[in-house]
């Protein structure tokens, strides 16, 4: 513990004092020394999959799509444990309430992901009863285009969040505003080789 000059003033630290200016170094650089890497790697979503697109979001999480490969496998169905909600499928203005909670009940710093037409704009459910875009409700941060998106699409908005983790820190949602609101580019039309063995 060493003596701190303030002016002509000699000012003796406290034990807190110098434990605290220590914590916030140790902190500096474990951020320097990448804390946004291990975060990145490790997301765990939490599907909120009301329709057809939940489907796709299933395939994605399976062998062939494998989002493993993106270290974000451990798909949890509690919110506390989950920080990247992946919202797949149009959703019921009665649901809506549902899906806020579980949003709130995340952990900081949280991500959003709204996957396919139908939660990003309501789609072909152009009627009173289904919310016409979930960003009217959360705060989104990446838009999967689609009816419904295809995995790789869906990946994509995973690599997205990634960057974003990157480059934001460990920024908590309310300190961001209303959600990034990027939107993943629609996928280039490819042509199929249909000699490949298993391809359809
Ligand atoms: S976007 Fe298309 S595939 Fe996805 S839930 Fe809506 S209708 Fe189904």
């Amino acid at each position: 513990m060493s003596d701190i000059q303030t002016g002509t003033t000699p000012y003796q630290a406290s034990k807190e004092e110098f434990l605290a200016t220590r914590l916030d170094h140790v902190t500096d650089l474990i951020q320097k020394m990448g804390i946004n890497w291990a975060r990145k790697n490790s997301l765990w979503p939490m599907p909120f999959a009301t329709a057809c697109c939940g489907i796709e979001l299933m395939a994605t999480g399976a062998s062939r799509y494998d989002i493993g490969r993106f270290g974000a496998e451990a798909m949890r169905f509690t919110p506390r444990q989950c920080d990247l909600l992946i919202c797949a499928g149009r959703v019921a203005i009665k649901n809506m309430r549902v899906l806020q909670r579980i949003y709130m009940q995340m952990a900081e710093p949280k991500w959003v992901i709204s996957m396919g037409a139908c939660a990003s704009t309501g789609g072909v459910f152009d009627t009173y009863a289904v919310v016409q875009g979930i960003d009217q409700f959360l705060p989104v941060d990446v838009y999967v285009p689609g009816c419904p998106p295809r995995p790789e699409t869906l990946l994509e908005g995973v690599m997205l969040i990634q960057r974003l983790v990157d480059q934001d820190g460990i920024k908590s949602s309310a300190q961001r505003g209303k959600g990034l609101r990027l939107v993943v580019p629609a996928p280039q039309q490819r042509l199929i080789d249909l000699n490949v063995p298993g391809r359809n």
